[in-house]
């Protein structure tokens, strides 16, 4: 029997704070202590970028499957985390948590909706710090919804492609302190054409690829900077063929709870 995983992605938001040396509020998960450790092993001091590149519906059984697929981005990995999502695993709920440390029934989403979160986030604890923060997302999708209203930036565009080269033009502008990056297409065509459906497959190899483009670019335009930056893999939810040519989540099941988010200190 498959068990859930013990890591929830509600300890993602203070990690980031962590990480960028910016205090959580009291009612947020805390860290996750793996990668607060591994981090002032790689670089003995706070680090100042923190990226974070979400892509939709990745589940853990996905993962496990197709790992070969994965090899390019588990080569520089120095963190691989077994995480559960929050119930309802359903994008909006899953976000909101992995980015305010709330559970769904704390920060108000609970179920398929998108309003604007009013309970504090990470997007309101640093700019309060000082820090520059973007949001890079694809139009109407819950990142681009229920964080709006922040003093940070928004980068909103129809397109994955026009976002993907939106986070390419801000790692080489330098400008910003946190970068987070949301990648629908996985999810997407899982939905129309199952987890496995081959257009489903091409998404998720993609969704890689960008990893690791996203990886090497930084090493490139900000490692040769002295920039100490983590890079993290994080969707939100897993998935589950649904019946006839569907895909679906949002039970509480291990299929759709179990994901795996990767780290890279760069
Ligand atoms: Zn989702």
């Amino acid at each position: 029997m498959v068990e859930f995983n013990k890591i929830q992605i509600t300890k993602v938001a203070a990690t980031v704070l962590e990480l960028l040396g910016v205090a959580k509020e009291e009612k947020m998960a805390a860290p996750i202590s793996e990668v607060i450790e591994e981090s002032s092993k790689k670089f003995q001091k706070p680090v100042d970028r923190v990226f974070m590149y979400n892509p939709d519906a990745i589940a853990m059984w996905i993962y496990d499957k197709y790992r070969e697929d994965f090899k390019d981005l588990e080569l520089d990995a120095d963190l691989k985390l077994k995480m559960m999502s929050v119930y309802p695993p359903v994008t909006p709920a899953c976000f909101g948590s992995m980015y305010s440390g709330l559970l769904p029934k704390d920060h108000g989403i609970q179920k398929y909706e998108k309003p604007v979160l009013k309970v504090p986030t990470i997007f309101d604890l640093l700019p309060q710090a000082g820090k520059k923060v973007a949001i890079v997302s694809t139009a109407k999708d819950s990142i681009s919804v229920i964080f709006l209203e922040r003093n940070i930036d928004y980068f909103i565009y129809p397109t994955k492609e026009e976002c993907n080269n939106k986070a390419m033009e801000l790692i080489e502008a330098d400008e910003y302190d946190v970068i987070i990056l949301y990648n629908p297409d996985y999810d997407y065509y899982m939905h129309r054409f199952t987890p496995e459906g081959k257009r489903s497959l091409r998404a998720l190899r993609e969704n890689i690829d960008t990893y690791c483009q996203i990886r090497e670019e930084i090493k490139k335009k900000w490692q040769s900077k002295g920039h100490r930056t983590v890079l993290g893999f994080a969707p939100d939810h897993g998935c589950h063929r649904a019946w006839g040519f569907l895909g679906s989540h949002g039970k509480n099941e291990p299929y759709d709870m179990n994901i795996v988010h990767f780290y890279t200190f760069i």
